[in-house]
């Protein structure tokens, strides 16, 4: 977009503003953004959003009664909802949070009528902050105007670093073969793609690391461990999905699937965690376990969230990198379950399940070359769109 045109956007904006920002008790929060000088940010997996200014980050989440401001939980008047592919917040937090004056009345119609520029996701989500209970609600909030703040660095966390070194995880490997094809194994396939990956990023600039870069057998804990070493910045576990069932049903069942480190929503994602991680059982590998425990779970929790919000981003990314390839998205393309070869890295970090080497036209793909470059290519592509994103993100924080 050219800067005149954006200028012009940015005025008929402010005029929407007037009409649109303030309806009957609630703050649309995008508009409410660019009134407060905040940058916004929504994203619509994990149903949050933040408005970010140099000396200010408020993070909420649909449907959740606290917002993460800096560093401190704050109750809300009533939790932030996704209506008519707006983002509405209650009017007294917009005040409380962002010091707007106070909104003028008006019909909620107003809002209501204006177009729905929002991805139009479903509005009832998990609640995603704050992930423990909040000890001390309120008193922290209520004054955070964000010109007298200073835009002091808060800690490097992984979220808001550079973006430079990718670790890729090929999975399995040596006497783990993985699933099994019917012409390829799992470890063969995955470890061909990461060498090809790791040739695109390598184009790109990045300083690439892989937990294997042949047919050895390495514990789950270890992968995370050596990614750790290299203080990486993002990790890719790179797998093919596989189901035991009828010719039939391995015919219709295909398709791509990104999964991050959280509870697990379905029986579907359990049991692919479970067979992801059967391995260090298999082999007796020290703290081997199918599953995570909801104690497990609990204590996991503060260290996800640090890296919550970046794994999130980087799924995005990949979801429009492999829109129109080959292979599709399997049942929403997205998920999250107990992956132990994810739970020790300290660092944003997914796993990704290409394709379905049960599935014969998957399989075939993922096994011609041309297929193993597209792959390696698409994702590269959102490792690199990830990266502008956290840059982006960087510059609206003044790194
Ligand atoms: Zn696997």
């Amino acid at each position: 977009m050219n800067c005149l045109v954006r200028k012009m956007l940015f005025c008929l904006t402010l005029v929407a503003l007037a009409a649109t920002a303030f309806a009957a008790g609630k703050v649309d929060a995008e508009l409410l953004s660019k009134e407060s000088k905040h940058s916004f940010h929504w994203f619509p997996i994990q149903k949050t959003f933040i408005l970010v200014s140099p000396g200010d980050t408020v993070k909420f989440a649909i449907g959740n009664p606290y917002a993460a401001v800096n560093s401190n939980t704050v109750e809300l008047a009533s939790p932030p909802a996704l209506e008519n592919g707006h983002l509405w917040l209650d009017s007294a937090d917009a005040v409380k949070l962002f010091k707007v004056a106070e909104p003028v009345a008006q019909s909620s119609s107003a809002a209501q009528s204006s177009s729905s520029t929002q991805p139009a996701a479903e509005s009832s989500a998990a609640a995603a902050v704050p992930a423990t209970a909040p000890a001390e609600p309120a008193a922290a909030a209520a004054t955070v105007p964000a010109a007298t703040v200073p835009a002091a660095p808060k800690n490097e966390t992984a979220g808001t670093r550079e973006v430079k070194t990718i670790v890729i995880d090929p999975g399995h490997g040596g006497k783990d073969t993985g699933a099994q094809g019917k012409k390829s194994n799992e470890k063969d396939i995955v470890l061909a793609i990461g060498k090809l990956l790791k040739k695109e990023l390598e184009k790109e600039g990045f300083n690439v690391k892989m937990t294997r870069d042949k047919d050895e057998f390495i514990e789950l804990g270890q992968r995370a461990n050596l990614a750790n070493q290299w203080d990486g910045d993002l990790f890719i576990s790179l797998h093919c999905n596989a189901i035991d069932a009828t010719p039939e049903r391995k015919k219709q069942i295909k398709g791509y699937h990104v999964y991050v480190l959280r509870a697990p929503e379905s029986e579907e994602d359990k049991a692919i965690a479970r067979r992801e991680n059967k391995v260090a059982t298999l082999y007796g590998e020290k703290n081997a376990k199918e599953e995570l425990s909801p104690i497990e779970w609990f204590k996991l929790e503060a260290r996800l969230e640090k890296y919550k919000q970046n794994s999130y981003m980087f799924t995005e990314e990949m979801l429009k990198a492999f829109d129109g390839g080959k292979i599709r998205r399997q049942a929403g393309g997205v998920g999250g379950a107990g992956f132990m070869v994810l739970v020790g890295a300290l660092m944003p970090a997914v796993l990704f399940e290409i394709g379905f080497i049960s599935n014969p036209e998957d399989e075939a793909y993922m096994m011609t070359d041309a297929g193993q470059k597209d792959i390696a290519k698409r994702i590269s592509k959102a490792v690199s769109t990830y990266k502008a994103a956290v840059h982006s993100y960087r510059e609206t924080l003044g790194r």
